[in-house]
């Protein structure tokens, strides 16, 4: 879609602006049912897409992406626009600077469109959590988009943006991609750079692409890829390049690993024919196929929700009532002796962060206490370990490991909001790829009752170039 609509601006067929305008309405007509975007920046979207209109007319070569329409997670920083993450505690944050993938981006002549809702910091898997409101479905306005980047991906899978951008810190952008029926890629960790990016769990955070096809997203990941010095975790050795010429080679003799931990009996009978099925598809088209074990599978939720809460207690401690956002004490009362500094804390952070937050910064807090740190804390970090060793051990022999995104199809609104282990088992196969740093990318490869079920490929560390060939070999396949 991209690539077409690269041409057809190049031609004069279509001009940015119009293609804005045309996305703006869009977004306009049916984002009261969707509710994908907390903020949508008109003015600043036309001035970009005019911008690019003036540079094709003076014969100008242009990118790939200039010109085109996207929109942003809310934890992404967007100078000058409000920036929530989802939470009522940065209701009247304005971010003073771009994220570092937003330069980027912006160096490209994208087109910004606007924010797009998200669960609470980033906490949840169907975006629900989120202050402000809750993101339907576009497939099925009565069941949820997937989370936490649910916003991103219903933007794109409703025909309101071209691309978007959504964070992955144990599925939030292969899980909504599947829900949604659409392609979303967790890049390496390491691979783009976080900064910029409202912390949830740092060792596990990353940011990535949402987009109608495989080439969709190469074209976005190869845009905001590379080693930023903001981001000290960022690779240097990655080489930068762009991804979407690299996607036609085929994949014959490709390896696939069918990790047996994943196909169990919990499976959704309907994902598991898919799943056997987009099998076949892959040795139909030259790859050999081959069941192998990641022993420690059944270890990754308990370990992600040990060491994840730790690094959300630690992260959102800033968000204190003086620093950012909104402050539930003021000054002024202060000063007349009618609140304590701990008390302006306390009520801040009690009225400011919802219920999922708490939970996880108490259950974060406990974990790293004095007394409890190497039971809980030390311990996941060395199962850790074991993880990353089990993709190791399984990389020596396949190039690609594939497992179904999801272990069921995206559920009704409701249906988990009250029992948060339920809501936290959604990440069962998405969760390890952030433990081990792996990337991993989610897209189509089918429908059960009519809702989409996505596929996931896990590969080795910084081969996303693999990936990519193999999700586009299968995309591109009668
Ligand atoms: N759903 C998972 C959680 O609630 C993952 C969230 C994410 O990747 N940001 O933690």
């Amino acid at each position: 879609m991209i690539r077409e609509l690269h041409e057809q601006l190049k031609s004069g067929a279509i001009t940015s602006v119009g293609l804005t305008e045309e996305y703006l309405k869009r977004i306009e007509e049916h984002d009261g049912d969707i509710q994908a975007f907390l903020s949508v920046t008109r003015e600043e979207a036309l001035a970009a897409a005019k911008a690019v209109d003036e540079k094709i007319a003076r014969g100008e070569e242009i990118d790939l992406l200039e010109g085109i329409p996207g929109a942003l997670k809310d934890n992404i920083s967007l100078a000058g626009v409000r920036t929530t993450a989802g939470s009522l505690i940065l209701d009247n944050y304005i971010a003073p600077y771009d994220a570092t993938v937003v330069e980027k981006l912006r160096n490209r002549g994208a087109v910004i469109l606007g924010k797009t809702n998200m669960d609470e910091f980033a906490m949840g898997s169907s975006t629900e959590s989120s202050a402000y409101q809750k993101t339907k479905n576009p497939k099925d306005l009565s069941r949820v988009p997937g989370g936490s980047s649910g916003g991103s991906a219903a933007a794109v899978a409703g025909g309101m943006a071209v691309w978007s951008l959504g964070s992955d810190t144990g599925g939030s952008i292969r899980q909504p991609a599947a829900f949604c029926g659409i392609v979303g890629l967790k890049p390496t960790y390491g691979r783009v750079s976080r900064s910029g990016l409202i912390a949830m769990a740092s060792s596990l955070d990353q940011i990535g692409p949402f987009g109608n096809s495989v080439e969709d997203v190469a074209i976005v990941f190869s845009r905001i890829a590379g080693h930023d010095r903001l981001d000290a975790t960022t690779a240097e050795a990655a080489p930068d390049k762009p991804f979407e010429n690299y996607l036609s080679g085929g994949i014959k003799g490709l390896r696939i690993g069918i990790p047996k931990e994943y196909f169990s009996a919990d499976l959704d009978p309907g994902i598991k024919k898919l799943a056997e099925e987009a099998l076949e598809k892959f040795r139909t088209l030259g790859a050999e196929t081959v069941e192998i074990s990641l022993p420690q599978s059944a270890s990754a939720l308990p370990v992600y929700y040990i060491i994840m809460p730790a690094e959300v207690s630690s992260n959102l401690a800033r968000f204190d009532g003086i620093r950012y956002g909104m402050r539930v004490n003021d000054a002024k009362e202060r000063e007349a002796g009618n609140s304590t500094l701990l008390e302006t804390y306390l009520d801040t952070r009690g009225y400011g962060f919802g219920t999922e937050v708490k939970r996880r910064i108490m259950l974060g807090t406990y974990t790293l206490s004095a007394g409890y740190y190497d039971t809980y804390y030390g311990k996941a970090q060395k199962v850790r370990a074991l993880i990353k060793a089990d993709f190791e051990k399984a990389f020596e022999s396949v190039d690609l490991i594939f497992s179904p995104t999801t272990s069921e199809t995206a559920f009704p609104l409701g249906a988990k909001s009250a029992d948060p282990i339920k809501m936290y088992l959604s990440d069962i196969f998405t969760v390890p790829a952030n433990l081990a740093g792996v990337p991993a990318i989610s897209f189509p490869i089918g429908e059960e009752s009519g809702l989409p079920v996505g596929g996931q490929l896990m590969g080795k560390w910084f081969d996303e170039e693999t990936l990519l060939r193999a999700a586009h070999a299968f995309e591109t396949s009668a």
